[in-house]
């Protein structure tokens, strides 16, 4: 397989490779942080790679503790408790180590360190980001353990807020994590299922960033190689989670993913994004659910686009049904259900969820214009899983 591994600056610093996580201690001297705090969720906080994490950084010297109430799908009062935790212990950088949940819990409550306002104030939203105290961010390392957010390249933390169920993006360019430990190897316990959807999260942010409507050719360029790459390995790491070869090529996909949804992301994530604040559903598996229905709504727009994307895939027969068929395909073989319905969300969601959609920051990078009537009748689609 060669050597997968590489130092990258590209979007941010990124050491990646098998068994890389032993740098921890030196990344952070290398930002200059003493007293890392630890954000993770209370799964993760379990398992050895935390304890080793921590018994590593203390060896170096270091005061470092763990916080790791932090939910699938975090609200601000997680990131509230983190902060609190950062303050007392006089933490001077975060360590945000796992998927998605603790990645963005630790990036929020690093940008909110130093600040006075509430974080509802960075929400992004015009120039809104303009009211962060840039020299009250502390310094982030990112420790992906899921293959699919890419949140450990990005610029935004997603939070729910609990008094209207909406997820919010908290957004500061300097959110972005300064360093990334990229190790296949913390990604080989996830199980199957996980791997399936937290791969087509990955999937659909190079596909949403592939198909918004803007002139971005660098992230059209990172988008159709993370597709071929997750074309190519993500079956085989669901199926066998052991496989550091797969595992490697779906955690950079996953970076890419992030990278190129800078450009924008689009209707799946604005039907996603509402589910999983009222009905709790996992991100990427909700993601991978309405992929084909949000594809198939936009197609006039993406026929020539998946002309490139089916050929640059060595699809049979390239075109926009070439490209469906495959995800069609690809969902059935990893086991992702067809429908709304199948994850549990309720016949009366359109109503309830089209507005919310419409609103969703997403929106925007559609290929086609949206109005909350057509989210409610694209709902119905993905309830009823009909094309
Ligand atoms: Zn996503």
């Amino acid at each position: 397989m060669g050597t997968l591994r590489g130092n990258w600056n590209y979007p941010t610093l990124i050491r990646f490779g098998a068994g890389r996580i032993k740098e921890l201690p030196d990344a952070c001297k290398a930002l200059e942080i003493q007293r890392p705090l630890i954000v993770t969720d209370a799964a993760l906080a379990k398992l050895p790679m935390i304890a080793e994490a921590l018994a590593n950084l203390r060896q170096a010297g270091m005061g470092c503790d763990v916080f790791s109430e932090v939910q699938a799908n975090p609200i601000e009062a997680n990131v509230n408790a983190g902060l609190a935790i950062l303050r007392s212990g006089r933490h001077d950088g975060v360590i945000a180590f796992g998927g998605g949940s603790a990645l963005d819990a630790g990036k929020a409550i690093a940008l909110m360190a130093g600040q006075t306002r509430p974080m509802w104030d960075f929400e992004d939203r015009e120039d809104w980001f303009t009211r962060v105290d840039v020299a009250g961010i502390l310094p982030t390392i990112a420790v992906p353990t899921t293959s699919g957010t890419g949140s450990e390249v990005g610029r935004a933390s997603v939070i729910t807020d609990v008094r209207d169920h909406t997820k919010k993006i908290i957004f500061h360019p300097k959110m972005q994590p300064r360093l990334v430990i990229a190790d296949p190897e913390l990604t080989v316990g996830l199980p199957p299922h996980i791997t399936a959807a937290v791969g087509m999260d990955a999937l659909s942010h190079n596909l949403e960033a592939y198909c918004a409507p803007f002139y971005h050719p660098m992230a059209d360029g990172i988008a159709i190689e993370g597709m071929r790459l997750i074309k190519e390995w993500l079956p085989t790491a669901v199926r066998d989670g052991t496989n550091i070869e797969a595992r490697s090529h779906m955690l950079i996909a996953s970076s890419m993913g992030a990278t190129a949804f800078q450009k924008g992301l689009g209707a799946m994530h604005s039907l996603s994004h509402p589910c999983s604040a009222h009905y709790n559903t996992h991100h990427g598996l909700t993601n991978a659910v309405v992929m084909p229905f949000v594809l198939q709504w936009n197609r006039s727009a993406l026929d020539d686009k998946f002309v490139r994307l089916a050929a640059y895939l060595n699809l049979p027969k390239p075109s926009f049904d070439a490209v469906l068929a495959w995800i069609l395909d690809l969902r059935k073989s990893i086991g992702i259900p067809n429908s709304l319905t199948d994850i549990g969300v309720p016949t009366n969601a359109p109503a309830l969820l089209a507005q919310s959609a419409f609103d969703d920051p997403s929106t925007g990078g559609n290929p086609l214009p949206m109005t909350t009537q057509d989210f409610a009748t694209l709902y119905g689609n993905c309830i009823r899983g009909t094309l």
